[in-house]
């Protein structure tokens, strides 16, 4: 599905030149459920920009589903972004003046879907993820747990190729960040391929496989055969 050929990625400060990211080898399989740890500084989000087609970089290739993306014009970038990535960060990212429903319906208007199908298939992702009562509701009229599971229906609307989380639970209580591993532990299971970015061992290991990044380059990656599979806490809406 997606692979990374000796990725680096420079950024200027002052006359210097940083490098962040020293020469990633990275290849994720369809259906893979991937935690990215590292210490804070490490590259962590800089790579998920990365393999989230937010930025480019300095050198080396990226295979996304079958696209060449460094040969991509930033338009054609920016249109395999919105059909193929589906992204959840740490604040949520949800627009405040918009509702929950117009929230999840946004990704849809950028792949030029119509208003009625938009408007179905938002709320059908919206009940998949108990907040059909909240459609309605703005960003602030909403607990920390539950505009994250908006901005998750947000990031399936499209049905992207890849989920990319970059600490979904970061700033979330620890029993509701657990409510919202769950909810992408079952996300996993029905078939989405996730990509996690954690500082979080313990969420680290509900994913199947653990990549570990320092100093911008990965020093780590095993298969995590000990899953624990049982629900970590009741799901509710
Ligand atoms: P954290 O766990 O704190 O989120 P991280 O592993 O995600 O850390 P990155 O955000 O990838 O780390 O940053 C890695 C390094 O790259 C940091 O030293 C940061 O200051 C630097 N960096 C990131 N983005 C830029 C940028 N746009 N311009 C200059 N330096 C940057
Ligand atoms: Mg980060």
């Amino acid at each position: 599905l997606m692979e990374l050929k000796d990725i680096v990625k420079s950024f200027k400060r002052g006359v210097e030149e940083m490098q962040i990211l020293k020469g990633v080898n990275l290849t994720v399989e369809q259906g893979e459920f991937i935690a990215i740890v590292g210490p804070s500084g490490s590259g962590k989000s800089t790579l998920m920009n990365t393999i989230g087609l937010l930025d480019v970089p300095t050198s080396g290739s990226y295979m996304l589903d079958g696209v060449a993306t460094e040969k991509l014009r930033d338009d054609q970038m920016a249109e395999v972004r919105n059909r193929k990535i589906g992204f959840i960060f740490q604040q949520f990212n949800l627009l405040p003046r918009l509702t929950a429903i117009e929230n999840v319906e946004l990704p849809m208007i950028y792949a030029g879907m119509p208003k009625k199908e938009r408007r179905e298939r938002g709320m059908l992702m919206l009940e998949n993820l108990g907040m059909g009562k909240r459609s309605h509701h703005r960003p602030s009229e909403l607990s920390g747990g539950q505009q994250q599971r908006v901005a998750i229906a947000r990031a399936l609307a499209i049905g992207p190729a890849i989920l990319l989380a970059d600490e979904p639970t970061g700033a979330l209580d620890s029993s509701t960040g657990k409510e919202v591993l769950e909810l992408m532990i079952q996300l996993n299971a029905s078939g989405n391929t996730i990509i996690l970015i954690t500082h979080d061992l313990h969420i680290a290991d509900h994913a199947k496989r653990v990549v570990t990044i320092r100093d911008g380059l990965i020093i780590g990656d095993k298969r995590n055969d000990t899953v624990p599979s049982a629900p970590l806490t009741e799901v509710h809406a």
